[in-house]
């Protein structure tokens, strides 16, 4: 591919500055940087690595192999240095005098800075929690493999005023990028509209040619099961995704679980499709919408999730990351967090793609800037987590730093307004700043949370 001899990435290349009188910085070209230099689509110029084929996909994997490597890396080596414990742990330990510092705490792993790590994703778990906190239920569940439908509803009108959106990006196997959306709408779908939002049913061909096309072509599940056995969601004799679904005259609303659309039978208005000779009924129509269908042409399952009870598991669902699996014949090593990350570890050509040229996997409307959401500590007196450095420690047990708990009870103490507030309510009110609460000059209709620590989560 480098026919020229062209020199490959090191460690130690120096940053350029923009000004010539210091022409190089101290700061060096990460990977990340280096490969991105290297993929990018120029307008005018050539990319020949573009022009490789399978080989290029290869480059991709392999390339952001080296890249997340490289990140992983620079987490370990400043392990040693950056150390966690309790605060009561550690004001008793360096007490003992018998305790070196360097050698208190645990190793602090993986942390959630570390986009798609399971830190990060636990930690938009419980952030999209809170928009359920905060507005209900979510409406539409909506899963897709691709993004340009956001601009569709949130400058177009397709379901209404859209109140708040998150969305999470995963990568399956076959390596196409699949986006989980979560919709909460101004107007709540009624049970009379659902019919107008989801639809479940195979097109008149008469009617509607084009859709029913679509529907045949990407929202028939199977077929599976008995008539399939050996498709890959059969399991014993039976769909693991519950297909073929029971036949219903009338859309009903589930009390609490996904709404049971209407699938009528060929008797009663119903149409068939046949593939791979087998002719199929509605029992067997994945959920959509005709309006995205129509418009994208894809497998985009759309489901009214505002009775689902257990919207918890919807908003882990779509934070539960990309697959992977490991198994393994030795005992593993629980403490070594980026250790259990890369074992198992897949990398597709687009998931590779997607993060070297720096795309969101995550994004959420309202974003973090205009609703605010702040996390908010609980722990029990002195058990709050403190991080410390050899260097550091001493100080750290003089002035442990302050907690939003902490600040709570001390604002309570002057201030009447503080006092007749809960705690999860408080950054509705005051904003964290400098480790204070301070009072908001306008409230904002904010958005907060409770992040539990680990050690009082029971
Ligand atoms: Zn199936």
């Amino acid at each position: 591919m480098f026919c020229y001899g062209e020199d490959g990435y090191s460690i130690d290349i120096s940053q350029k500055n923009a000004t010539p009188k210091f022409p190089f910085t101290d700061k060096t070209v990460s990977a990340a940087n280096f490969y991105l230099y290297k993929i990018i689509v120029r307008k005018e110029l050539d990319n020949h690595l573009l022009r490789y084929g399978p080989l290029f996909n290869q480059y991709l994997v392999d390339m952001y192999a080296k890249i997340e490597t490289e990140r992983l890396n620079f987490i370990r080596n400043h392990q040693n240095k950056l150390r966690a414990d309790k605060y009561i742990h550690l004001k008793d330990a360096v007490g003992r005098q018998d305790v070196k510092a360097d050698q208190l705490g645990k190793l602090v792993v993986l942390p959630s800075s570390f986009t798609g790590g399971p830190r990060f994703m636990h930690e938009r778990a419980q952030d999209t929690l809170t928009y359920v906190l905060h507005y209900g239920s979510s409406d539409l569940f909506v899963t897709f493999t691709f993004k340009e439908l956001i601009d569709l509803w949130t400058k177009g009108d397709l379901f209404g005023n859209v109140r708040c959106h998150i969305y999470f990006i995963e990568w399956q196997k076959r390596g196409l990028p699949r986006v989980h959306i979560l919709l909460w709408l101004e107007n709540r779908i009624s049970s009379d509209m659902i019919d107008k939002f989801v639809n479940a049913e195979i097109q008149n061909p008469d009617l509607d040619p084009l859709l029913y096309e679509i529907v045949k072509a990407n929202m028939i599940h199977g077929p599976c099961g008995l008539l399939n056995k050996n498709s890959p969601c059969t399991k014993e004799g039976v769909c693991s995704k519950r297909y073929p679904v029971t036949l219903i005259q009338e859309t009903q609303r589930g009390e609490d679980g996904y709404p049971k659309y209407r699938r009528r039978s060929i008797n009663n208005g119903g149409f068939k499709v046949s593939i791979k000779s087998i002719e199929l009924d509605n029992r067997w129509v994945v959920p959509y919408n005709p309006v995205l269908l129509r418009t994208f042409s894809a497998h985009i399952n759309v489901e009214i999730t505002s009775s689902i009870k257990s919207i918890k598991y919807v908003c882990k669902y779509v934070t539960k990351g990309s697959d992977h699996a490991a198994f393994g014949l030795r005992k593993t090593d629980n403490k070594d967090e980026i250790k259990i990350y890369e074992s198992g570890r897949y990398i597709s050509n687009s998931e590779a793609a997607w993060k070297m040229l720096g795309f969101y996997i995550h994004d959420r409307y309202p974003s973090y800037d205009y609703y605010r959401i702040t996390h908010l500590d609980v722990h029990l007196e002195n058990g709050q987590r403190v991080y410390f450095t050899a260097n550091n420690v001493a100080e750290r047990i003089e002035n442990p730093p302050t907690t939003t708990l902490q600040a709570f009870f001390q604002i309570c103490q002057t201030d009447n307004f503080a006092r007749t507030l809960l705690y999860p309510q408080v950054a509705s009110y005051y904003v964290w700043k400098n480790k204070n609460f301070v009072r908001r000059k306008q409230c904002h209709a904010c958005i907060l949370e409770v992040l539990m620590t680990n050690d009082c989560s029971s």
